[in-house]
């Protein structure tokens, strides 16, 4: 008996037209910008359903970012273990080193249809500016990209490959000078500009209709697990899971198994511990409020404004999360976990040693999540997505970890 099989028609159901998914979504915006994303929500829906586009978008996966990215059996590490089989989906493999362009490539393809000269973002710790910037290469238009002083500092080598790929890296020095100042920045610039631009929004969250565009662009990676994963094994693995920052390489791991027989767990970063500014677990320890033009569950101090954040993954740290998670959450259909600095450390070492992949210290939270599933199921498999590949964390771990781990 499969309990799923209401989630047959989920996609025609979420979001609604508002953009809700369930008691979350919707779009907040300034009254200027309605109708620039009522222009880009017409266009996407043209366009989702164009058979021009939909090739389109096809052709470039494969032939541009590399797709499909395979999925991966890792024997020494599951043997090690026990009997239970960790399978990995190699997002790490795809062009750039992480899941990120599979929504970039669709956000450009969108902005040329439109008509669009310049790409808006903003970045943290820059993986995303990288990702939109080899997009606006690719379909040679501008690329402007907010970035916090802080965040320009620390996260050098992301600053140059964006200026070596064409973008403009605008450093934004108002309040923390990190991420939450840089989007601010981003979407003012948006406001004077969206009949020239358009706003490419990092993870699956933001106003409607971001969530849903930049899930249905990420669901490439749970397809084409699902059915690598059939095609190695024969059956469905007993559970998948992924790490969830705004949302996104997990919610299109997470949405074609959402019917099937599977168990679903989405990883958050647990950090230091669970005091507020330890760590960036929204779903675990958020209230519902509003950030950036959606709703959904948030990290919150004493006076209801954005806790501050921490996780040793600089792409985890984000106060809020994608509202289709929130409600996936509260629909009970994805469990949600929570995975710490140090035991996503161990799982970034145990990787790196029994199977040869430096995984993103991001991804390491869905791997440390499947090695603890792993060590506690006898039999069965559990299917991780690594979203990205961790040469950007080398230096990193090294200073920060490689005396623990003996390599320093
Ligand atoms: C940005 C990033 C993440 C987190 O973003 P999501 O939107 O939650 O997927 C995870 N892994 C890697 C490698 C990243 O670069």
């Amino acid at each position: 008996m499969n309990p799923y099989r209401d989630f047959d028609n989920y996609l025609k159901e979420y979001p609604d037209e508002n953009g809700r998914f369930g008691q979350y979504g919707g779009q907040y915006l300034p009254e200027k910008l309605i109708p620039a994303f009522k222009e880009i929500n017409d266009a996407y829906e043209t366009i989702c359903h164009s058979s021009q586009f939909i090739n389109e978008l096809r052709r470039i996966r494969k032939e541009f970012q590399g797709r499909p990215t395979p999925v991966y059996h890792c024997e020494r590490l599951s043997k090690m273990l026990g009997k239970c089989q960790i399978y990995l989906k190699r997002e790490d493999l795809n062009h750039t080193g992480a899941h990120k362009l599979n929504h970039c490539m669709g956000e450009g393809l969108l902005a040329k249809f439109m008509g669009k000269k310049k790409l808006i973002a903003e970045t943290g710790a820059g993986q995303h500016g990288v990702a939109l910037a080899t997009a606006a290469a690719y379909f040679g238009m501008e690329c402007d990209i907010y970035m916090g002083e802080v965040d320009i500092a620390k996260q050098a080598p992301n600053v140059t490959r964006m200026k070596m790929l064409g973008a403009r890296v605008i450093p934004v020095t108002h309040g923390l000078k990190t991420l939450k100042e840089a989007v601010d920045a981003a979407f003012e610039a948006y406001l004077n500009e969206y009949q020239d631009a358009i706003y490419c929004i990092g993870s699956a969250l933001g106003p409607h209709p971001f969530p849903k565009m930049v899930r249905d662009f990420q669901t490439i990676i749970g397809t084409e697990a699902r059915e690598q994963f059939l095609e190695m094994t024969g059956i469905f693995p007993d559970a998948v899971c992924a790490c969830v920052g705004g949302g996104s390489n997990s919610i299109g791991m997470f949405v074609p198994f959402l019917a099937d027989p599977v168990e679903i767990i989405g990883v958050e970063p647990l950090g230091r511990g669970s005091g507020i500014g330890d760590h960036a677990a929204s779903i675990a320890y958020g209230k519902k409020g509003i950030l950036h033009g959606f709703e959904s569950l948030m990290l919150q101090d004493e006076n209801g404004d954005p806790a501050p954040v921490y996780s040793v993954a600089s792409g985890l740290d984000y106060p809020s999360v994608g509202p289709e998670h929130a409600n996936l959450h509260d629909m009970g259909r994805v469990k949600y976990e929570s995975v710490s600095d140090d035991e996503a450390m161990e799982a970034f070492f145990m990787l790196c040693k029994y199977e040869g992949i430096i995984p993103a210290i991001e991804s390491s939270h869905a791997l440390a999540y499947a090695i603890r599933y792993a060590k506690t199921h006898e039999t069965g498999s559990i299917l991780a997505c690594l979203s990205g590949r961790g040469d950007k964390d080398i230096d990193y771990v090294m200073e920060h970890y490689g005396e623990k781990f003996g390599i320093k």
